[in-house]
């Protein structure tokens, strides 16, 4: 039996070809990114957030694979129930950042008001402590004013948020007399993408950013983008193939600019602005998805212009992809997890988080998957109320847990997610199993 080991099945995964090769990742991105890792700081987070089981595994499994090549899961297996826990998942370097700026912001400025622009990262049990802190939120999540700029002086603290903000926002808070950079927890893989998104820019390049139009990240990367070149969003693959056919010149001008309505740069001309272009990501998409839609434009540009090898370069930026390396990482354990079987998936996260929903996607079309926000949400041993992202409601489903022998649980969380969350999952599911052997702490 094993308990708290690594799979047999480790040695499998690690003599097939890594799954990260299965998101076609940029290699070179890649190891470029865990070489800057290695000397990325450990970073100060409260004690709240933190679960030594969970951090126990995440050390125990690190210090076997420290290249990060084992996608497999860790298996917790304690007789009548057995969990299968993700090679990678919960906070990153982005978060922790964010997260240690935060909590020392309000230390530092007991005597001041703290504001957030918005939700500092997307967990819900984030920022309701912040808040309990006194900290208050400038604008929701979708951009809209919660408290006006006008009730703002220079005397405020303002933190930025992980996903970053816009250029009119840093104006309008320097117009204010506020250093939007003194309490900036803008993620260094966010700003990353700005700074490809300026360099192909200044080539005369277009930049398409695959993401999500009313994300906070995108919303600031197009903002930040269009500074540079003329930019334009596009959500998913069906709307590349619709903007495909401005490029060819299949559709007019004219629908172009309702079609695509609030998502291009001022001025962008249509006609002009298609010629050169080159791709950026919101850094939580689906891999699978923006190198779809990178390969998808790449072809459409080749048969415009009938070229072929170094000649596609002048028409088409070799930007590769510009996820994160934890969004390429959790993805890539995801389908390390999904190679194995189980009577369900648990996915913990903020509803709202980007990176989780992408994980609940890969899932659900493997096994019968429940995208939760806490253990809360486990109501009994056979009700849960989770999140359909589809329908975009919490619904509620019986009998989760199936009635066997031994029941096998697959759990992971998005990169916003603290470990205290996956804990308390974890405890309470294996509280349905009153034979289930106890465990270790
Ligand atoms: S998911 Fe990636 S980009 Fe987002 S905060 Fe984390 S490391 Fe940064």
């Amino acid at each position: 039996m094993e308990v708290f080991s690594i799979s047999s099945d480790v040695k499998r995964f690690r003599v097939q070809a890594p799954r990260v090769d299965a998101l076609k990742v940029d290699v070179t991105t890649v190891e470029e990114t865990r070489k800057k890792m290695k000397k990325m700081k450990a970073f100060h987070i409260p004690d709240l957030y933190k679960s030594n089981i969970i951090g126990g595994i995440k050390e125990s499994r690190r210090l076997q694979d420290k290249l990060k090549k084992d996608f497999s899961p860790t298996i917790l297996n304690y007789g009548t129930v057995k969990f299968l826990i993700s090679r990678h998942f919960g906070f990153c370097y982005g978060v922790e950042n964010a997260v240690e700026i935060a909590y020392r912001t309000i230390e530092e400025n007991q005597d001041k008001r703290i504001f957030l622009l918005s939700e500092m990262i997307h967990n819900p049990d984030v920022n309701a402590d912040l808040l309990s802190r006194g900290v208050q939120f400038i604008m929701d999540t979708a951009g809209n004013q919660l408290i006006a700029w006008e009730t703002l002086t220079s005397n405020d603290v303002v933190i930025v948020p992980a996903f970053g903000t816009t250029v009119e926002i840093q104006n309008r808070l320097s117009e204010i007399g506020i250093n939007a950079y003194q309490y900036d927890t803008t993620c260094p893989f966010v700003e990353k993408v700005w700074n490809r998104a300026s360099a192909i820019g200044q080539k005369n390049y277009t930049i398409v950013v695959h993401g999500k139009p009313t994300h906070e990240e995108t919303r600031a990367t197009f903002s930040h983008s269009k500074e540079n070149a003329p930019t334009i969003v596009v959500k998913n693959m069906a709307q590349t193939i619709e903007l495909a056919k401005y490029i060819t010149g299949e559709k007019s001008s004219e629908q172009f600019y309702e079609e695509f309505e609030g998502q291009f740069s001022e001025g962008f001309n249509v006609k002009k602005d298609l010629q050169r272009i080159g791709v950026v990501n919101q850094t939580t998409m689906l891999a699978s998805d923006t190198q779809g839609i990178a390969d998808y434009l790449k072809q459409v540009i080749i048969k415009k212009y009938g070229i072929e090898g170094s000649d596609v370069t002048a028409y088409f930026a070799d930007t590769r992809d510009t996820l994160c390396y934890a969004t390429n990482d959790n993805q890539a354990a995801t389908y390390g997890l999904l190679k194995e079987k189980a009577d369900l998936v648990i996915v913990a996260g903020g509803y709202n988080s980007s990176n989780t929903s992408h994980l609940v996607e890969l899932c659900e079309p493997e096994l019968p998957t429940y995208f939760i926000s806490s253990a809360d949400k486990i109501l009994t041993d056979n009700l849960i109320s989770h999140w359909d992202l589809h329908n975009k409601v919490e619904k509620i489903t019986k009998d989760f847990i199936p009635d066997k022998e031994q029941v096998t649980i697959m759990l992971t969380c998005g990169a916003s997610c603290p470990d205290a969350v996956v804990e308390s999952i974890l405890f309470k599911l294996h509280s349905f199993f009153p034979e289930a052997m106890a465990i270790e702490m």
